[in-house]
C-alpha cells in the first residue's frame, strides 16, 4: 500500500511502488511512499493561491485560536498516534516528547499569539524612528505575511514534533506550509495530517502533504517562500545551494546534525548533586529516542581528575537498560528507527573507534527484550573514552545518530570550553555546576559556539527540562555545523515566516498603514470623554487634552507621608534635597503619574473596565513646587478580545509643564467594552 500524500485539496495516492517503510522493531513492512504523478508546481500555487489568502483574511488572534483548536482536537486522537508511534522504535516516553512535546507546542503558540500578538494583521517592530528635525518624515518596522508557501522539510526522529514545531508559528505568521515527511516515519505523520485535514479546521490549502520526494517543486520556488529544514548536514548542503533557492534568494532555514557537548565543571566532584546529576543526564540522552535526537550529548567532557570515577559510574548506570521492542514490558531504549540507519550508526562507531575505545556496550553480545534482534534495528547503549581528546579529530566531528556518546577528560575550564567549540558550532550544550561565577565563565565561553545552553544544579535541578528537549519560547538551531538556522523561539519564530519593511512617511502614513498612532499624528477631539466611548466607536488619534493642576510643596508632603516614600529629592528638611542633581526639592515621579490619572480618569462605569497596567513609563524632566501640570491622552493601539466582550487599548499620554515641556511620557494600558454600558455580572 502506498501511502498517500495531501495536495491541492484531495488525497493523491502515489501511482508506482515507493519506497518500503518498516516496522523499527519486527522489520515489517509497514507502507511505500511515493509521490509520482503530484504536480509540484499546482501544489505550490495552491498554497499561495487559496491557503495563505485564507490564512491572511483571519488576524493573528483568529490564527492562534484555529491553532488552539488543532492542538485540542489532536489532543483528542493521541492514543491511535501512540500505538503507530511503537513502530516508529519509540517507547512510550519517547513518544510523550514527540506527540504531546508536537501538541504543546502547538498550544504554547496559540496562547502566546493571543497574549503577544496584536488582534491586527501587521506586527509593528519597534518604535517608531525620527528622521528629520522638524518630526514631519519618521520610520517604522512593519513586517506582513509573506505571500509564498512554507516549505517543511522533517528528519525522521520526531514525525510528529517535527511536522508541528514548525506548522504552529508559520500558520501564526499566515503562510500555509507544505509538510514532508523524513520517508522512513512519514506514516505517522501522514496518520496526524489526515486527522487534521478531516477535522477540517485549517482553512483550505494551509496544510499540504507529501509523502515520497519532492520531485522538482524546488525548481518552483519563488521569492515569496520559505524553506525550513531539518536533517542532515550534507542534505542541507545541496538543497541550500539549489538554483531556486540562490537566485530567488528563498529563505532557507537549516537545523542539522551537530555533536553536543555535557560539561560536568571542575567542582562537581563524586558525592556532590551535580555530579549524579550528570550522570543521569548522559544516559538520559544516550537512551531516549536511542539516541537519535539532534540534541543529544554526544561529547562528555569531565574534569580529568575524576575521569575513572565518572566512567565507572556511567557503565553501571547503562547496564541497567532494557533495550528491545518497546511494546513489551521493561523496555526501556527501542531499536534505531531502521535498518540502513543502524549499518550507519556501526559505521559512525568504526571510526569513532579509531581515536577511543568502547568502555560500556557489546556490539555483538547484546539482549534484545521481546524481538529478534536480527530483524530490529537494535543497536545497543555505547559509550566510548578518549584519554586524549585535544588530539583527536572524528570524536569531535563524527556524528553517530544512535545512543553513542564519548567521555572526554579535560584539565581545567579552557580546556573544557576548547575542546567543546571543537565540533564547529552545536545546538545545544549543559552544564553541571554549582558555582555560579564558574558557570557564567563557561556559558560565556560556550556561547559563540551554541544555541542554547543549559546550566543545572540543585538550585533548579527540580524544575530543569534538562539538556535535549528545544522548548518553544526559546530558540532551538546553532551556529556553522549545527546549519546556522533558528527555530521556534516563541514570537521570533513567526516574525521569521514574515517580511520586515521598513516604512518611511509622515506621522500620519505610518499611523494609516502600522494600524498604531505615532507621536505627530493627528489627534482628533472625540466630542466627549475618550473613556465614555465603546471599544469599536474609538479611533486612534482620539484625544483627551486635562485641565491644569499646580504642584504644591504640600502635595509633596502629603505624598511622601501616604506612600512612605521619603527619598531625599523630595523631603523639604534634607540639606542634601536643595544640592540635588534636580536643582532643588522636586515632586515624585508617581505623584505625577497619580495626580495626571486625576485629571484625565471619567469616574463612572464603562465602557472602561479597568486599568491593567503602564508602560514605556520616562520620567523627562522634575516637576517642582509651583509648577503647573496638565496631561494629553491619545488612543494609541487597539486590540480586540471578542470572545471577553472587551478590547486592549493603549493610550499614548504626555504630562507637560507650563512651559509646554514634557515632564513624563507612557502609555497607559485599559480593557474598553464593547458595549457604551457593560454588563455588571460579566468577570475579566
Ligand atoms: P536526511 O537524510 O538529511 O533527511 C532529512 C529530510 O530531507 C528528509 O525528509 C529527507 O527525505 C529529505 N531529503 C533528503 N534528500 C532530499 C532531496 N534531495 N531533496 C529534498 N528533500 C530531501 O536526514 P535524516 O537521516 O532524516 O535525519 C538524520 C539527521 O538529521 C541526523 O544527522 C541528525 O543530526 C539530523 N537532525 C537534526 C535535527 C535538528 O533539529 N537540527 C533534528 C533531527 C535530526 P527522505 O527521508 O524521503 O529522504
Amino acid at each position: 500500500m502506498n501511502l498517500q500524500s495531501y495536495v491541492c485539496g484531495a488525497w493523491h495516492g502515489g501511482g508506482e511502488p515507493g519506497v518500503a517503510m518498516r516496522d523499527a522493531s519486527t522489520g515489517d513492512v509497514i507502507a511505500h511512499a511515493s509521490s509520482a504523478g503530484v504536480d509540484f508546481a499546482a501544489v505550490l500555487q495552491h498554497a499561495r493561491e487559496v491557503g495563505g489568502p485564507a490564512l491572511r483574511a483571519l488576524s493573528f488572534h483568529e490564527r492562534a485560536a484555529v491553532l488552539k483548536s488543532l492542538a485540542k482536537r489532536l489532543s483528542e486522537l493521541k492514543e491511535e498516534f501512540y500505538t503507530l508511534s511503537y513502530r516508529t522504535g519509540a517507547t512510550k516516553s519517547d513518544s510523550l516528547i514527540d506527540i504531546d512535546g508536537g501538541i504543546g507546542t502547538m498550544f504554547v503558540f496559540a496562547s502566546k499569539g493571543s497574549r503577544e500578538l496584536p488582534n491586527a494583521r501587521v506586527y509593528v517592530d519597534g518604535d517608531v524612528e525620527g528622521l528629520s528635525r522638524g518630526g514631519s518624515f519618521v520610520g517604522q518596522h512593519v513586517y506582513v505575511s509573506r505571500e509564498g508557501a512554507a516549505l517543511h522539510i522533517n528528519a525522521f526522529n520526531f514525525p510528529v514534533w517535527g511536522m508541528l514545531e514548525k506548522l504552529a508559528p508559520a500558520l501564526l505568521a499566515g503562510m500555509p506550509a507544505i509538510v514532508k515527511p523524513a520517508t522512513a516515519t512519514a506514516y505517522l505523520t501522514e496518520a496526524v495530517v489526515r486527522r487534521i485535514i478531516e477535522s477540517k479546521i485549517l482553512p483550505q490549502g494551509a496544510l499540504q502533504l507529501i509523502c515520497g520526494s519532492l520531485g522538482n517543486l524546488f525548481d518552483h520556488l519563488n521569492c515569496q517562500d520559505i524553506v525550513s529544514f531539518t536533517g542532515s548536514a550534507r542534505t542541507a548542503a545541496s538543497l541550500r545551494v539549489h538554483e531556486s533557492i540562490i537566485r530567488h534568494a528563498v529563505p532557507f532555514i537549516a537545523e542539522t546534525d551537530s555533536l553536543n557537548s555535557s560539561i560536568l565543571a571542575p567542582d562537581s566532584l563524586p558525592g556532590t548533586q551535580e555530579f549524579d546529576l550528570f550522570i543521569k543526564e548522559v544516559v538520559r540522552e544516550m537512551t531516549v529516542k536511542a539516541g537519535q535526537k539532534c540534541t543529544a550529548i554526544r561529547k562528555a567532557l569531565v574534569p580529568a581528575a575524576v575521569a575513572d570515577d565518572v566512567v565507572g559510574a556511567l557503565q553501571a548506570a547503562l547496564q541497567s537498560i532494557v533495550v528491545g521492542d518497546p511494546r513489551a514490558d521493561g523496555v526501556r531504549m527501542g531499536p534505531l528507527v531502521s535498518q540502513e540507519q543502524r549499518s550507519d550508526v556501526l559505521a559512525r562507531v568504526a571510526e569513532l573507534r579509531r581515536e577511543a575505545e568502547l568502555i560500556a556496550g557489546s556490539l555483538h553480545h547484546f539482549e534484545v527484550s521481546g524481538a529478534d534482534a536480527e530483524r530490529g534495528a537494535f543497536v545497543p547503549p555505547l559509550l566510548l573514552l578518549s584519554r586524549s581528546p585535544a588530539t583527536a579529530r572524528a570524536i569531535h566531528e563524527v556524528e553517530a545518530f544512535g545512543p553513542v556518546a564519548t567521555v572526554m577528560p579535560y584539565r581545567d575550564a579552557r580546556d573544557a570550553i576548547a575542546l567543546a567549540r571543537r565540533s564547529g558550532g552545536s545546538l545545544a550544550a549543559s552544564v553541571f555546576c554549582a558555582d555560579d561565577v564558574l558557570a557564567a565563565q563557561i556559558v560565556l565561553g560556550l556561547a559563540p559556539y551554541h544555541g542554547r545552553i543549559v546550566v543545572v544544579n540543585g538550585a533548579c535541578a527540580k524544575e530543569s527540562t534538562g539538556h535535549g528537549s528545544p522548548l518553544a519560547p526559546l530558540i532551538h538551531g546553532g551556529p556553522g555545523r549545527a546549519g546556522g538556522g533558528e527555530e521556534l523561539g516563541g514570537i521570533r519564530g513567526v516574525l521569521r515566516y514574515m517580511q520586515r519593511s521598513a516604512v518611511q512617511g509622515s506621522p500620519d502614513t505610518i499611523t494609516a498603514t502600522a494600524g498604531r498612532w505615532v507621536r505627530g499624528s493627528r489627534i482628533r477631539d472625540p466630542g466627549r470623554h475618550p473613556f465614555r466611548i465603546p471599544f469599536g466607536d474609538l479611533e486612534l488619534g482620539d484625544t483627551l487634552k486635562s485641565g491644569e493642576r499646580e504642584v504644591t510643596a504640600l502635595d509633596i508632603e502629603r505624598f511622601a507621608a501616604l506612600s512612605g516614600d521619603k527619598f531625599y529629592a523630595h523631603m523639604s528638611e534634607h540639606e542634601a534635597a536643595r544640592n540635588s542633581l534636580f536643582g532643588g526639592r522636586v515632586a515624585h515621579g508617581y505623584f505625577l503619574i497619580s495626580a495626571a490619572a486625576g485629571l484625565f480618569v471619567d469616574p463612572d462605569y464603562g465602557p472602561v473596565l479597568g486599568n491593567y497596567g503602564i508602560d514605556t513609563l520616562r520620567f523627562v524632566k522634575p516637576v517642582k513646587p509651583g509648577d503647573k501640570i496638565k496631561v494629553r491622552l491619545t488612543c494609541m493601539a487597539k486590540s480586540l478580545r471578542a470572545e471577553k466582550g472587551w478590547g486592549e487599548v493603549a493610550w499614548d499620554t504626555e504630562i507637560t509643564n507650563q512651559h509646554e515641556e514634557t515632564v513624563a511620557s507612557y502609555t497607559v494600558l485599559t480593557m474598553v467594552s464593547i458595549h457604551a454600558v457593560p454588563d455588571m455580572q460579566g468577570s475579566l
